[in-house]
């Protein structure tokens, strides 16, 4: 079967190579790949910048139908259409795993770049880490679920948006869209988005065509002016920061209102981050940070996206075959591209 492989360590290193079918070990199924969508982590992967263990096949954004069982399989069967958590390998054992957070226990090696992903035509999966999705779920929204799952994680379950919130979104990418999307199904009063020049030509816009109409450029204005203008002075009630900017995360303590909620998901990239700390302290913040996806948001943001609630599907700008990844990664880095899926 053909598959999208990092194929050694170091820069660039991917080729669509033929690989072997797998075969289903005890616990497992074997899925045919209908979608998977292409995620930041396969960016840093193409450029070194992320963990892995080479010859690795890419991806783990994906949805299929069950084609066959392995050993012990009690809970699935052929001809389910599932989506799954990207948290292989975790322990089990460990404080993080028996409190029920395996998507940050030190030994998970995920889909992608830990153990052979999805964008190939089959994988063999822990049956443990499935979800089922319903019968009108599209292969678009399917393939959403797990970008969107991490929208839910961030943003209802560890933030806590509630309806009537004032909620800002910076770095109007594919994880913050979701992230607007997600608080504005919670009830939210208003979503603002803050984009930089850079997402003038495809993001802000797809911004405003999902509703949104508080989308701000910062080159042309003043964020923080702007947020405190819509709340008569007081801030917002949540910032969710996706940008990763330094400058940007920063300013989240200017745009948060007093007692307000710092949701982090951006990551800096390695560069270190000064920020105003007093400015926090006097404006009694919570920041919550968050990695990967809890299991009680995969249920729910299933039937979040299948119920048209968050319409995750709409940022989609890409469906392209297996061999033309290289120009979708390009598209992705060139800021040309939200959601891209690769379909086998
Ligand atoms: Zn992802
Ligand atoms: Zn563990």
């Amino acid at each position: 079967m053909k598959a999208v492989v990092k194929v050694r360590k170091g820069v660039g290193s991917i080729e669509v190579r033929d690989v072997p079918e797998p075969q289903p070990g005890p616990g497992e199924v074997k899925i045919k790949i209908a979608a998977c969508g292409v995620c930041g982590s396969d960016i840093h992967v193409r450029h070194d910048r992320f963990p892995y263990w080479p010859p690795v096949i890419l991806g783990h954004e994906f949805t299929g139908t069950i084609v066959e069982l392995g050993s012990g399989c009690r809970y699935y069967q052929v001809g389910e259409r599932v989506v799954a958590e990207p948290h292989t390998r975790s322990c089990g054992q460990c404080y993080l795993c028996r409190t029920g957070h395996i998507e940050i226990c030190p030994q998970k090696r995920s889909p992608g770049w830990g153990i052979d992903g999805a964008m190939t035509e089959y994988i063999c999966y822990p049956e443990q880490l499935l979800h089922r999705i319903p019968d009108q779920m599209t292969w678009d929204q399917a393939a959403l679920v797990e970008p969107t799952a991490n929208a839910v994680t961030d943003v209802l379950l560890r933030t806590g948006v509630v309806a009537g919130d004032y909620v800002v979104v910076q770095g109007p990418g594919p994880i913050g869209l979701l992230a607007a999307l997600v608080a504005r199904a919670a009830g939210a009063r208003e979503v603002a988005i803050i984009g930089a020049p850079g997402d003038v030509e495809l993001r802000l816009p797809t911004a405003r065509k999902l509703g949104f109409t508080q989308v701000i450029n910062i080159a042309e204005t003043d964020p923080v002016e702007a947020v405190l203008d819509q709340t008569r002075g007081i801030g917002a009630d949540v910032v969710v920061e996706c940008s990763g900017s330094p400058k940007a995360i920063a300013a989240t303590a200017d745009l948060v209102r007093k007692r307000g909620k710092i949701c982090a998901i951006g990551l800096a990239g390695g560069q270190p981050v000064e920020l105003p700390w007093d400015k926090f302290a006097f404006k009694v913040a919570d920041v919550r940070f968050s990695l990967s996806t809890e299991y009680q948001a995969w249920d729910r943001t299933i039937h979040l996206i299948a119920s048209g609630l968050v319409p995750a599907e709409r940022i989609i700008t890409h469906r392209e075959p297996l061999d033309r990844w290289e120009r979708v990664f390009d598209e992705i880095e060139n800021l040309r591209a939200l959601k891209a899926l690769l379909i086998p």
